[in-house]
């Protein structure tokens, strides 16, 4: 499709007019059809408590990436309109007006003033089992970013073909501005508001950015006064509180699969392969030193506060320990020099692993970008313009809809376990995880062969299709 074409095409369209015209790049800038459609504008009063780093995202929101994929897939599976329209919205639309929950969390924080945040809860799509995804604490959150997220889940969770829908939450707080006390009231706070959407056979939370074991712990905890001990009603719970092992690796540890299943296809050898991070938290963090593991070296890594560059290797190990005690990325000792992120996303390498934001590989530098793969740690991190000007590049891209799936997939491994109050060892679970991980991608690169599409395109298809089936089973569509 032609620049005009897509410019033409562009301007905020609604969904029916893409059903009729084709899936079009949606441009950045974009912040898409549904922004606080309907539900007053969001607080943002909490929003950024501090000065905050420049953000380094494109400005298209998350929705309109996650639209636009689905888009191209239910035009290729030729869905009729009246069905697409169904998994184009959260379930609200034919269900039930409370599934997409908004809630105010006024928290008492130590400066003495109460300050009142934003909190979501969006389920998507629950034909296929319970709803599950997590929840993410960061100031950008919103209810459009919630909705992507939760979107996202649905098609993911069917991808990987466990038996759950699609959900997200999010808070508009920056957990690394509150003490552990004020972290744990906003935990409680916002469960207590959404507690009624939530529970093992409804809808199942679990960590996501700038939350953790601690917080879904709180979240346990405040549930379990409301409804007894429930420990199947949230994952990624620590050890202490029947969490899973190897729940913690697991994003990471699936990111890392999925390189080994391609490195088969693409003569990618993983001992010896220079690699990017962006983002060094719980799934970069984990994805590191596990590719280090297998022998390749970290040539770039960042984040929130800056990045850093060194051709003979950064350690991983090393790094994750600085992190764990407190430091920065940028401040990291380690002979590397310090870059801009710019530069950092344009360093040569084989696998560059987005483990941050959405939107943070956009066409403002994709053409830049010098690696041979890149294996999507983040939900959403390419835009669709972005995607574009890497699969011309000849880039293979692993999407995130199968890329970061270990981490769900290990949560419904510790679901399983909660339910029968029975606990698999770590080499038990770590299998189990491989053999998801391998078939997903099995399934979705022959789907991609047969049908001459790349991995993203290949996966949405797949997904939808199982998501269609099963609502077209239970009679919903
Ligand atoms: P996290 O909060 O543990 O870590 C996020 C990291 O990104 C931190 O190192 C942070 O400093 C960095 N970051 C934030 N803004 C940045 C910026 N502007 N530039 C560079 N780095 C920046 O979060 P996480 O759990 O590791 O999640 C990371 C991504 O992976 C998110 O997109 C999340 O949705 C996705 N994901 C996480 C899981 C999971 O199990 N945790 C599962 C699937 C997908």
């Amino acid at each position: 499709m032609s620049d005009e074409a897509i410019e033409e095409s562009e301007k905020g369209q609604a969904a029916e007019e893409q059903a009729a015209d084709g899936p079009s790049v949606p441009q950045e800038g974009e912040s898409g059809p549904h922004s606080g459609e309907g539900h007053g504008a969001p607080d943002k009063s909490a929003r950024r408590t501090e000065e905050e780093p420049a953000p380094r995202r494109a400005e298209i929101s998350n929705y309109r990436i996650v639209e636009h994929w689905f888009h191209a897939a239910a035009e290729r599976l030729e869905l009729p309109d009246d069905v697409a329209a169904v998994f184009r919205s959260s379930y609200r639309v034919f269900r039930s007006a409370y599934r997409e929950v908004q809630v105010q969390v006024p928290v008492r924080l130590g400066d003495g003033r109460l300050h009142v945040f934003s909190g979501y809860r969006v389920q998507h799509n629950g034909a296929r089992g319970p709803y599950k995804g997590g929840i993410r604490f960061h100031p950008e959150v919103d209810l459009d970013e919630v909705r992507a997220l939760a979107e996202l889940m649905t098609w993911k969770t069917a991808i990987v073909n466990i038996p759950y829908g699609g959900a997200k939450g999010g808070v508009n707080v920056d957990p690394s501005k509150l003490s552990a006390q004020e972290l744990e009231e906003v935990t409680r706070s916002f469960t207590n508001k959404i507690e009624k959407v939530l529970g093992p056979q409804r809808d199942i939370p679990a960590p996501d950015m700038g939350t953790n074991a601690q917080v879904m712990a709180w979240l346990m905890d405040e549930f379990g006064k409301l409804h007894g001990h429930t420990p199947a009603c949230v994952t990624g719970k620590p050890i202490a509180l029947e969490g899973s092992f190897g729940r913690e690796a697991a994003t990471g540890r699936g990111v890392v699969q999925m390189v080994r299943e391609a490195a088969r296809e693409i003569e990618l050898e993983p001992a010896g392969a220079t690699f990017v991070m962006q983002g060094f938290g719980n799934v970069g963090a984990w994805a590191a030193r596990l590719m280090q593991e297998l022998g390749a070296r970290m040539v770039g890594v960042a984040d929130a506060s800056g990045a850093i560059a060194g051709k003979d290797g950064i350690d991983a190990e090393k790094l994750a320990d600085h992190v764990r005690e407190g430091g920065r990325v940028a401040d990291f000792d380690s002979g590397a020099e310090q870059i801009d992120h710019d530069e950092l996303v344009a360093l040569e390498c084989d696998v560059f692993i987005p483990a941050a934001l959405g939107g943070m590989i956009h066409e403002g530098h994709a053409a830049d970008m010098q690696c041979k793969v890149i294996l999507e740690g983040a939900n959403s991190p390419t835009t669709p313009a972005a995607d574009r000007i890497l699969r011309d590049k000849d880039v293979y891209i692993i999407p995130d809809v199968i890329a970061n799936a270990g981490g769900v997939v290990v949560s419904y491994f510790e679901w399983v376990q909660n339910l029968q109050h029975f606990r698999w060892d770590e080499r038990e679970v770590n299998d189990k995880l491989g053999t998801i991980m391998r078939r997903a991608y099995r399934e979705v690169s022959s789907r991609a062969r047969d049908e001459g599409i790349d991995l993203r395109e290949a996966a949405y298809l797949v997904g939808i299709e199982r998501v269609v089936e099963a609502a077209r089973t239970r009679g919903y569509v």
